[in-house]
């Protein structure tokens, strides 16, 4: 059994098991007694078939062919890992990454070979992020702390005071000079078995869009795109990017993943072609359900107000970079599998209200749409 899906048994004699967080728990009922006995026997000590020896010595009763057919069960949900299996990374890599696999492996409820394969394909992983600000600069820092092997940033702004309220990667010392180089030297600092890159650079429009998609190289491994596996956005500049990326990212295949907040309101979304929802999809479908009641001839832009700042603190913009890393790592690993074409995120005016949108894809969709297929 995996350390942290460690079961016990209630006082009813039910045998809990996978750590009791909703998303991953589950309660067995044992009315002959001798699922308790195999949980305790599947430390990591016996192989298969003395575990299944030590059940019976146990609960004479019980039937073979039930208990490796329950083992089987535990195995294929996730809450079993062979414990004989070869570490397969560096005495290096195994501290660093030390209690992030644990963490990894305790969200992973689908059954692996080793614990390790999650950390295995970040570290295979490149990764475009577009952003270094706020949110990017905090999800930018959390994939290369993470381990994932290829990280290339695109910034085209210099670093500001008005900036280091929020973002991670500067410090004073840094005001002038570009935000690209500075978070290249500290994400590079922070972690020097990751290849981080940057460029200064603004997108501009589709075609600047497909031409970053399209510089990764053609060396990159499961890649969707010109060698990246994945897209992470954290500009909120020009105003048409989410609508570019999304079209550049429908037409390359590439999954991406955005963050952002409109004042208390925190989110992130993940997009993969062909699966679920686009982020226009999603767009349309929020637009229905909010009911803004606009009058005819009215953007919904005015129901938010804009302004030449964005507010902002290093809460939100923390909580921002930190949801959209946890989407950018779900896409790489599959560890936990978020739904593709759905937002998730938090209101701090109202912690306890969830925020989730998730929509099909839309056959009207201007992007991902029959008409546009
Ligand atoms: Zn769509």
């Amino acid at each position: 059994m995996k350390p942290e899906h460690r079961p016990y048994r209630t006082a009813e004699g039910h045998v809990r098991i996978g750590s009791v967080v909703y998303g991953i728990g589950a309660e067995i009922a044992d009315p002959q007694g001798w699922l308790w006995l195999l949980v305790e026997a599947m430390d990591g000590s016996r192989a298969p078939l003395a575990v299944v020896d030590r059940v019976r010595e146990g609960h004479p009763g019980a039937d073979g062919g039930d208990v490796r057919q329950a083992m089987a069960d535990l195995f294929a949900a996730g809450y079993v890992e062979d414990a004989a299996e070869a570490v397969p990374v560096s005495a290096r890599e195994r501290e660093r990454h030390s209690r992030g696999v644990p963490l990894l492996r305790w969200m992973d409820l689908a059954p692996r070979a080793s614990a390790w394969e999650a950390q295995l394909a970040l570290a295979r992983s490149r990764v475009l992020v577009l952003g270094v600000g706020g949110t990017g600069g905090y999800a930018a820092q959390s994939l290369v702390a993470s381990g994932v092997g290829r990280v290339h940033l695109v910034d085209p702004d210099v670093v500001e005071l008005s900036n280091l309220n929020r973002q991670p990667l500067f410090r004073e010392s840094d005001i002038g000079r570009p935000k690209v180089s500075a978070a290249v030297a500290a994400l590079r600092a922070l972690n020097s078995d990751v290849t981080v890159t940057g460029e200064r650079r603004e997108a501009r429009g589709p075609g600047d869009v497909a031409s970053l998609i399209g510089g990764g190289g053609a060396a990159g491994e499961g890649a969707g795109g010109g060698g990246y596996g994945l897209l992470v956005l954290a500009a909120d500049r020009p105003e048409a990017l989410r609508r570019w990326v999304n079209g550049e990212c429908l037409r390359a295949g590439l999954p991406w993943v955005d963050a952002g907040y409109r004042g208390p309101l925190v989110t992130a979304g993940v997009y993969v072609p062909g699966r679920g929802g686009c982020w226009e999809c999603l767009r349309a479908g929020e637009a229905e359900r909010r009911d803004l009641r606009l009058p005819a001839g009215t953007d919904e832009r005015v129901a938010s107000p804009r302004m030449p700042w964005n507010p902002a603190n290093a809460v939100t913009a923390g909580l921002s970079g930190g949801l959209l890393a946890h989407a950018a790592m779900s896409v790489l690993t599959g560890v936990p599998a978020l739904p593709p074409g759905s937002r998730f995120g938090l209101n701090l005016m109202l912690p306890g209200d969830p925020v989730v949108q998730r929509y099909p894809r839309r056959p009207d969709c201007p992007a991902c749409g029959d008409a546009g297929r």
